[in-house]
């Protein structure tokens, strides 16, 4: 399997789990394109890809929430590099609060960006995909896409959501050999979860050492964070994986900590 000069649109690659599946598909040969809201750390992660991989990396500014920016950005990728062959809707961000005191801007706000932003990358690629007669989508879910956090309300119920919605484009893209599928992984070592171990502590009236310890991989087999790496490595099988014998999936990558 491999992602030989193949057009892959990588949201929220600009750091994270998005920046080394990023990196993974490029070292594989495709042509990667770093969408995200933050464009100066998106065009650094191009920039970076480029010296080894000359031309291959290309940075688009794109707020996921926004149809005219996924629009405009998809648009500005087919106009430079044809088509789009796979889309990894990853951008995301946290926001914990109890539920009884959860700002409902903050609720819309994490379901725009988890859902929304699912929605309209999705919508803007499978055109493309269509008229070619092949795509991969990729969501970026989560352990909590089946499993429940107190404090995440909006979260668990958004990656949740991002369950069904793969399965209806899987189901109405199989005719047109477009698959789709989402990666579950456990915690992961990012700024996304750094940010959360200081907020949960003060949330749950216990230590950092015990929101990683015993919150975060409490219930792992091994105690250990899951990685950007391993994130990846699903993230290419899932995009280079040619027929739709997979399709409709999720894939827990956690250590142990969620088992189906
Ligand atoms: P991160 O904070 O390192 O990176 C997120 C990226 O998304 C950033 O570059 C940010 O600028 C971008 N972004 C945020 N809002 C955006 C928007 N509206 N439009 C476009 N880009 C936007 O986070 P990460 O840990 O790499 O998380 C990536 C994805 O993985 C998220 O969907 C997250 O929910 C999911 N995830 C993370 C973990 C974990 O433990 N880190 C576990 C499971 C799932």
């Amino acid at each position: 399997m491999n992602l030989n000069n193949k057009v892959c649109i990588v949201t929220g690659a600009a750091s994270g789990i998005g920046q080394a599946i990023a990196e993974r598909y490029a070292a594989e040969g495709a042509k990667v394109v770093i969408a995200d809201l933050n464009l100066d750390a998106a065009n650094a992660t191009a920039a970076l890809i480029n010296t080894t991989k000359p031309g291959m990396a290309m940075a688009v500014a794109m707020d996921v929430t926004s149809e005219d920016q996924v629009n405009a950005g998809v648009a500005a990728v087919v106009a430079a590099w044809g088509t789009v062959d796979v889309l990894v809707s990853n951008a995301g961000i946290q926001i914990v609060h109890p539920l009884e005191e959860y700002p409902f801007a903050d609720w819309k706000k994490m379901l725009a960006i988890h859902l929304d932003g699912a929605f309209l990358t999705s919508k803007a690629v499978l055109p493309h995909m269509y008229k070619q007669g092949s795509g991969s989508i990729i969501f970026m879910g989560s352990v909590h896409s089946k499993e429940a956090s107190p404090l995440k309300s909006a979260y668990v119920t958004a990656k949740h959501g991002l369950i069904g919605l793969n399965k209806v484009i899987a189901k109405e893209g199989g005719k047109h050999g477009v698959r789709s599928n989402v990666i579950c992984p456990g915690f992961v070592k990012t700024p996304l979860v750094e940010k959360q171990i200081p907020e949960q502590a003060k949330a749950l009236g216990i230590s950092e050492d015990d929101v990683v310890k015993k919150v975060m991989l409490g219930g792992t087999v091994d105690g250990e964070f899951t990685t950007v790496a391993d994130v990846a490595e699903i993230a290419f099988t899932f995009a280079a994986m040619e027929t739709n014998a997979l399709t409709g999936q999720s894939l827990v990558v956690s250590h142990g900590w969620f088992m189906e």
